[in-house]
């Protein structure tokens, strides 16, 4: 019987409270853990995530005093395998990744949009490459001290994680955005404080603006019909960044508003709530 009591105590001496999540498909989640004691004192901690046999992806957190936040990001095209979240080797989260049933739309739009002639082809390739420049650097603070808003107090017109297909061809992924009701000309405000990091025309989102709020966390606002900032500005938030149009691949004037967490868009509104339960806590 002693044997038995000294074997257990040794047990809840090593044990830590794993904190239980779920979340779904294509969201953002905000893990709050405790740090294990006997971490507190180290001065640099590494939080990462590991899904199934994949390599551990390291994610950027806060702190206060003994309490580790993240926000983390599921992709629309989640596997849905468990996510276990580690501080160094220490186990501190499990999440299970839920499945979501998102609708279907049929989009018509000009063939030249759909398969690009090559001088457009060329024109694409070169804005994905300068996106994935832009979105490389993000400031290691965060740019941020309330909650998240949406942009647009506006009757959604296509929520995020739709399935398209365009001029009844095959599927052409899904809506990685929200899409706001806007006449051309509204005003735009930004999401929450933050840094311009894009603000010009591209082929698909036509006049756009990214901003980084710190900690690889981008809103993005496409088919402007104007844009009011410069890349470099500090934004507060819900400052003007421009009004609504049509420019880009749209069938017509509308604000899609993106956010990207990591490298993931993710539903706009889970960066909402998500920050907004992070101020509540922290
Ligand atoms: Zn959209």
């Amino acid at each position: 019987m002693k044997l038995i009591i000294s074997i257990l105590a040794l047990y809840m001496v090593g044990a830590h409270a794993v904190v239980q999540e779920q979340m779904f498909k294509g969201t953002a989640k905000l893990v709050e853990v405790l740090i294990p004691n006997e971490l507190l004192s180290q001065k640099t901690l590494k939080f990462s995530c590991r899904r199934g046999s994949k390599e551990a992806k390291t994610y950027p957190y806060i702190t206060k005093e003994n309490r580790l936040f993240a926000l983390i990001a599921e992709t629309y095209y989640s596997e849905f395998e468990t996510i276990s979240c580690h501080i160094n080797e220490t186990k501190v989260a499990e999440i299970l990744v839920l499945d979501k049933a998102y609708p279907i739309t049929y989009l018509r739009v000009p063939s030249e949009q759909t398969s690009p002639s090559p001088e457009t082809q060329a024109r694409i390739e070169r804005e994905q490459t300068l996106l994935g420049k832009v979105y490389a650097t993000s400031s290691s603070t965060l740019l941020y001290d309330k909650p998240f808003v949406v942009p647009l107090d506006s009757v959604v017109t296509s929520p995020y994680g739709v399935k398209r297909i365009y001029n009844n061809g095959e599927l052409a992924g899904y809506h990685s955005g929200i899409d706001y009701r806007a006449a051309t000309g509204t005003s735009l405000y930004s999401a929450n404080s933050g840094k311009v990091i894009l603000a010009q025309d591209l082929f698909v989102t036509g006049n756009t603006v990214i901003i980084d709020h710190g900690k690889r966390l981008f809103t993005i606002y496409a088919h402007m019909s104007k844009i009011s900032v410069t890349v470099g500005q500090i934004v507060k938030q819900k400052q003007l960044i421009g009004l609504a149009g049509a420019t880009g691949r749209v069938t017509g004037p509308h604000l899609h508003w993106g956010v990207r967490l990591h490298s993931t868009l993710v539903d706009g509104n889970t960066i909402v709530s998500e920050t907004e339960t992070f101020f509540d806590r922290f």
